[in-house]
């Protein structure tokens, strides 16, 4: 199965020809972004000959693929990880310093592919890159928002979002596919018609809106394997080539409003993580591109296949979140209305074909939509669901004779709202959380209805990453270092790397793998002073935690723990204190005012540590701008510390986590998501875990009993850290900015519970836990032994075992193997 070879002179060739041929330039008089678009169209023309002869495969082989359905892919950037896939990239290195050119400043001009808002979209592209690695037949499908997650910047301490034109010097891995474009309709109305001679009631829209779904595709690359699948995103277009009869009939308003449909329907991802907002517009995003995919997806069965009910033997839909579940109804709608199934015969192969992941149990992320805007925008797909509802009703009933309360909590339609998990329950064959944790809160908190009355969807599938990004592009020293020791058999079989524990205790392997984290720390600190103009030293503790911005993740509590430390460190200056640099990177949903209240707060307090030279630089803080997929290889490279401090029972998994430990940063968190389980893996004494348990969250959530004020009145410490919010300590300008803050850890004002994440409640477990971080560090060969134990233990969390797990339990696929000539 080796790979066609690389030929050095011939790459070179390419490059110069391309810069050519693209700008009409010498290789001497082109930009660096030129640079990196030439580079780009030689390695995908490495890439081309494998796509083909993936797509001739499959088609001859004829195999199940499974579409990955999602709102969201946080891709990064391609062409190095490209590169490391074709397993040419120290070859494409080598040729490019033969021209003068240095391979990271080439990489460093491809923007971020951000479609995505953190964890989810992120999995969504680790998924894709082991699908291929395995080689397992797949589609990512999504959309090709014009504007992905905006870009941050920090102006006077606060988050400022600045759009992200990502596509504005062109794409050069993506190809157009106009010849399978798809018509997407919304609103209008449904006009039955009974046919006497099937006997049947036909429905169809009419008087609708409609626009053009153009697909683009993304090779993926599988590692070292020949093997090339696609992520197929959809773009807008004005409907015109469909219908230019509006035109001519003068009906020149449609002609506009379908035009301005097209245009704002991708325009922009919304920027919100782990929340649902409700806004028309995403509805139209989702029922889009779903309707797009599902089309596409059974004109590629009906190809080569004559009998749609058997169509899930080829095709499964795994929704990625609740933001693709109309998918269901769009799929029945097909088989009903397009391909004249019966009710049961549609139903039979809908529900074999769509599974669920659920990732959160946060009540303000599930989406419900209001039935008066779904049943306008979707007056078809709305009567579907009805009909869905009115027989899931009909079970429930059936099953629980009487029970009111329980159709209440199930139904799909209630309330005036339509409940988009309860329809992918209800018609998915599988439901999954994402690590054991969640899942046993699925199954026995928030699930619990449905669980009982279909257990045998239920299952868990902990969620994992990818190592081809994360270490081996990520951290090139550390990924040496290992194959030196123990083989290159990790790239594609992570467990493995337990094979580097004979080496935790050896001095000199101790030393090496130390010395490897530092020069990543000085990697980063380069990088910190290029971008904020501060240094930081490499050699103090880098204690790092890089997220999306959220009450839950309780960024609040690690710089209220940061305040406390200065105050420590003021009063008792001759403390032996161990030199500490927090690190935090993270964005705010551009509406989410505490969480960008709390940015502010992070950068102040670290104006005023930075600042102040009577502590020796023994503190720095640090807040990374612009937190993506391209910056956090670096920084997960070089952290000592991973924080992974969520209110437990609230971080469904985190991947994060997973790619810190990978890299050799023991975690100091709550037993919460995937935490959980990376203790398990590592052993409790190669961690620093504190805090509540999830048992005792839900505990306090449900019966109360819980009281902030009285730890604030009781520890002096924590006391003063709060009136530090309200006393202009930092905020001397506005003494009252950080107001909001204080209250809503004490309930001053607002209705809610006061300390909704319990930070006070864990802070002093936390700080306990930061001692005891530093009193491990301070023991050279301890701390070496406990980093290089996480690497070591780090093997279940690939994405390759989860994507495996997937495919066993949920999907049977077959492995695919492709040869090229
Ligand atoms: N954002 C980016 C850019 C990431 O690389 C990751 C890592 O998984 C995440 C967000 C998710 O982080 P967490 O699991 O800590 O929320």
């Amino acid at each position: 199965m080796a790979t066609k070879k690389f030929n050095k002179k011939e790459f070179i060739r390419e490059v110069k020809a391309n810069v050519k041929a693209l700008y009409r330039k010498n290789l001497e008089e082109a930009t660096q972004q030129q640079l990196f678009q030439a580079v780009s169209y030689a390695v995908k023309d490495e890439i081309i000959e494998n796509w083909l002869a993936t797509q001739e495969q499959y088609e001859k082989d004829d195999p199940k693929y499974v579409y990955y359905m999602s709102m969201e892919f946080l891709m990064g950037r391609a062409l190095g990880n490209n590169m490391i896939n074709l397993t040419i990239y120290d070859d494409v290195k080598e040729a490019l310093e033969e021209i003068g050119l240095d391979i990271n400043v080439i990489e460093d001009q491809e923007p971020d592919a951000a479609l995505g808002n953190g964890g989810l979209g992120r999995l969504a592209a680790c998924f894709l890159d082991s699908l291929a690695t395995l080689g397992y037949p797949a589609y990512g499908c999504g959309i090709r928002y014009r504007y992905g997650m905006f870009k941050q910047k920090i102006e006077d301490g606060y988050q400022v979002e600045v759009p992200d034109n990502w596509l504005k010097d062109g794409n050069p891995f993506e190809l157009r596919r106009p010849e399978y474009a798809k018509e997407v309709k919304f609103g209008g109305y449904v006009r039955v018609e009974y046919d006497e001679k099937t006997g049947r009631n036909y429905y169809k829209q009419e008087g609708y809106q409609s626009v053009r779904a153009v697909p683009y595709d993304f090779p993926i690359v599988g590692y070292n394997n020949n093997i090339v699948n696609t992520l197929r995103i959809w773009d807008a277009e004005a409907i015109s080539e469909f219908q230019l009869d509006s035109f001519d009939k003068g009906d020149y308003r449609k002609a506009v409003e379908q035009e301005n449909l097209a245009r704002n329907i991708v325009e922009v991802l919304y920027p919100n993580d782990n929340h649902y907002a409700g806004k028309e517009l995403r509805l139209k995003q989702q029922y889009f591109f779903i309707s797009a995919s599902v089309q596409e997806a059974v004109a590629k069965y009906k190809k080569n296949h004559d009998d749609i009910r058997k169509f899930y033997e080829k095709a499964t839909f795994q929704l990625n979140d609740t933001h693709p579940t109309v998918a269901v109804a769009e799929l029945m709608r097909i088989l009903l209305d397009e391909e004249g199934l019966t009710w049961d015969e549609a139903w039979e192969v809908t529900s074999k074909t769509c599974a669920y992941t659920n990732h959160t149990i946060m009540a303000e992320a599930l989406e419900k939509w209001p039935i008066e805007l779904f049943s306008r925008l979707l007056p078809r797909v709305y009567q579907i669901i009805e009909e869905i509802n009115r027989r899931f009703v009909a079970q429930i009933e059936a099953k629980y004779p009487g029970d009111f309360e329980k159709v209440r909590k199930m139904a799909i339609i209630f309330d005036g709202q339509v409940k988009m998990a309860h329809l992918a329950i209800a018609a998915g064959y599988s439901v999954n959380g994402v690590a054991q944790l969640h899942t046993e809160i699925l199954k026995h908190q928030e699930l619990k209805d449905f669980y009982e009355m279909m257990p045998e969807k239920f299952n868990n599938k902990t969620n994992g990453i990818t190592q081809r990004r994360f270490l081996l592009h990520g951290n090139p020293l550390l990924a040496s270092w290992i194959t030196d020791h123990i083989g290159d058999e990790w790239i594609t079989d992570l467990p493995q790397l337990s094979k580097l524990k004979v080496y935790v205790d050896d001095p000199k392997a101790q030393q090496e793998f130390m010395n490897i984290k530092y020069q990543n720390k000085v990697r980063l600190a380069k990088y910190i002073q290029e971008h904020n103009g501060i240094e930081v030293d490499p050699r103090s503790i880098f204690d790092v935690q890089v997220k999306r911005l959220h009450e839950y993740k309780r960024q609040l509590l690690n710089i209220l723990h940061v305040m406390y430390l200065y105050n420590q460190i003021k009063d008792h200056p001759e403390m032996d204190f161990y030199p500490r640099t927090f690190i935090f990177g993270a964005k705010a949903a551009a509406g989410y005012r505490r969480a960008k209240l709390t940015i502010k707060l992070i950068n102040s307090v670290a104006d005023v540590i930075n600042n102040d030279a009577s502590i020796k630089n023994k503190l720095k803080v640090v807040f990374i701008e612009d937190y993506r997929v391209s910056n956090a290889e670096w920084i997960f490279a070089a952290a000592d510390v991973s924080e992974q401090i969520s209110t437990a029972s609230k971080e469904a998994s985190g991947t994060g986590n997973m790619k810190f430990m990978l890299n050799g940063a023991p975690t100091l968190g709550t037993m919460d998501g995937a935490n959980v389980e990376i203790v398990e893996e590592v052993g409790k004494e190669n961690a620093f875990i504190f805090g509540l348990s999830a048992d005792e969250v839900i505990n306090y959530e449900q019966n109360g009993g819980y009281h902030p004020e009285n730890i604030f009145n009781s520890d002096q410490d924590i006391r003063r850290v709060l009136m530090q919010l309200i006393n202009g300590e930092y905020a001397p300008d506005d003494p009252e900015r950080f107001r909001e803050i204080y209250d809503s850890l004490l309930n001053t004002k607002s209705s809610d519970r006061a300390d909704t994440y319990f930070i006070l409640a864990d802070f002093r477990s936390y700080a306990d836990a930061q001692k005891r971080v530093e009193e491990a560090y301070r023991d050279e060969a301890g701390w070496a032994k406990m980093a290089m134990l996480n690497t070591a233990c780090s093997g279940k969390f690939t994405s390759d075992r989860t994507i495996q797990q997937y495919v066993d339990e949920i999907w049977h696929l077959k492995k695919e193997t492709v040869k090229v000539k």
